[in-house]
């Protein structure tokens, strides 16, 4: 496969941009070899520089869940654009796009937009450790939440300790607040409670895990933190920012029918431009500046491009079927790549929730990160590089979840499973 043209475009643009991309896992890191730079993209596929098409399963890391360029984006965008792309000055298309996710988000009665996930996440704490006066916050061992200084912690050895900040940079004094407990372990976070009482704000999670590949809770999980943190006055902040409706129009707290105090979103809700939100129950809500003493701000929140680009696809999967489309799609390919693991007696774990999958080269059964640490990323990185060399894309890490999106056929479906299967036949 001619890749000549990215490589020398990944030569120049590491020496002006560190590791030549603006996001870390882009870099191919994981999997050696250089990245593909992208050219452009067209429904379920993308096209690189040196003239490969793929058919792509990243969707901008979960965003595109109605594929690239989408015609209607695409047009509403360009019609926004047009009357002038920032203003400073709310629009009516803010409150627009507040209403949809207010209506569709069972935990949300007030919402604020932000620019990306991070700013949700950040925002989100800081909103509930105002409103409890508490300064300790809980999270779960390998849930991402963008990379907030303190959010950047893993658990150190045994349950319950005292974060370890993960990245350089990042002072000790700040993840020093910051508590870890393994996933699917609701006495874990009820020992945590008991050794920190009255001190803990909020407990932070993504409810199904997305960062670590795919791990659903366990059944009863999110009802046990509901019940726990409730009884403690703890702030629930579920974080949909990639399940926000990817797993159901109402996000996975509609899914699991769980109602936390706040919620994250991101991705999606941007239909492929920055935004985030973080929102939740109104006397919580009230306490964001200015009603409220916490201050969070932002000079290009609520976009008119970001929001307009937002509203057109959350409009699209509103429609009657659209769930229905992406999981039987999702099963359909999750089954293929299952019979073929089987067939050629791969060592797999398979993790499937909604439109979100995961192919875990591991013999044990994940349920979370431990479990997920365990999978062989050396076979990954040979399936990564067939799946690429045969026109497939998937994200180039062991545990960064692949994503169906609607316009994705069933040819592109089967043509994956015929391509993963001639690779999977193949695997040393
Ligand atoms: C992607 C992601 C974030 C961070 O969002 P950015 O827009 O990249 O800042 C936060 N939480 C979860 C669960 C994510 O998947």
């Amino acid at each position: 496969m001619e890749s000549s043209k990215s490589l020398a475009a990944w030569e120049k643009s590491q020496q002006l941009i560190p590791g030549g991309v603006n996001s870390p896992v882009r870099n191919f890191s994981k999997v050696g070899g250089h990245p593909r730079f992208i050219e452009r993209g067209a429904g379920s596929k993308i096209y690189d520089i040196d003239g490969n098409a793929y058919i792509d399963y990243v969707a901008s890391w979960g965003p595109l869940v109605l594929g690239h360029a989408h015609p209607s984006v695409v047009e509403a965008i360009r019609s926004v654009a047009l009357n002038g792309t920032s203003f400073g000055a709310p629009t009516t298309r803010e409150t627009e796009l507040a209403d949809i996710i207010v209506n569709a988000v069972p935990s949300i009665e007030q919402v604020r937009l932000v620019n990306s996930g991070t700013e949700a996440t950040m925002s989100a704490i800081r909103v509930a450790r105002g409103y409890t006066g508490r300064d300790k916050i809980l999270k779960i061992d390998s849930c991402y939440h963008g990379h907030v200084d303190y959010l950047l912690a893993k658990a150190g050895s045994g349950v319950a300790t005292f974060g370890l900040s993960d990245s350089g940079g990042v002072p000790e004094d700040f993840a020093r607040n910051t508590l870890t407990v393994p996933f699917n372990n609701p006495d874990a976070v009820r020992e945590a409670i008991e050794a920190n009482p009255d001190e803990i704000a909020c407990l932070i999670l993504e409810p199904i895990m997305g960062n670590m590949g795919i791990i659903p809770p366990r059944e009863g999980y999110l009802d046990q933190l509901r019940e726990i943190t409730e009884e403690h006055g703890i702030v629930l902040i579920f974080d949909e920012v990639i399940t926000g409706f990817r797993v159901a129009y109402g996000g996975a707290q509609s899914r699991y029918n769980v109602t936390p105090d706040m919620t994250c979103l991101g991705k999606i809700i941007g239909g492929g431009l920055p935004v985030g939100a973080y929102g939740g129950k109104r006397d919580i809500m009230r306490c964001v500046a200015p009603e409220g003493d916490v201050y969070q701000a932002g000079t290009l929140s609520g976009n008119p491009l970001a929001v307009t680009a937002g509203i057109t696809t959350l409009k699209q999967l509103a429609e009657p079927g659209v769930y229905e489309q992406l999981e039987d799609r999702a099963a359909t390919l999750a089954d293929g790549l299952a019979e073929a693991t089987q067939k050629h007696g791969i060592d797999a774990w398979h993790s499937r929730v909604g439109s979100m999958l995961m192919l875990y080269f591991t013999s044990e059964t994940v349920t979370d990160a431990d479990g997920a640490r365990t999978a062989d990323t050396e076979r990954f990185q040979q399936y990564f590089w067939g799946l690429l060399e045969r026109g497939v894309y998937v994200a180039p890490s062991q545990f960064e979840a692949g994503f169906v999106s609607l316009i994705h056929s069933e040819e592109d479906i089967n043509n994956t499973i015929q391509a993963a299967t001639q690779v999977l036949a193949n695997l040393v």
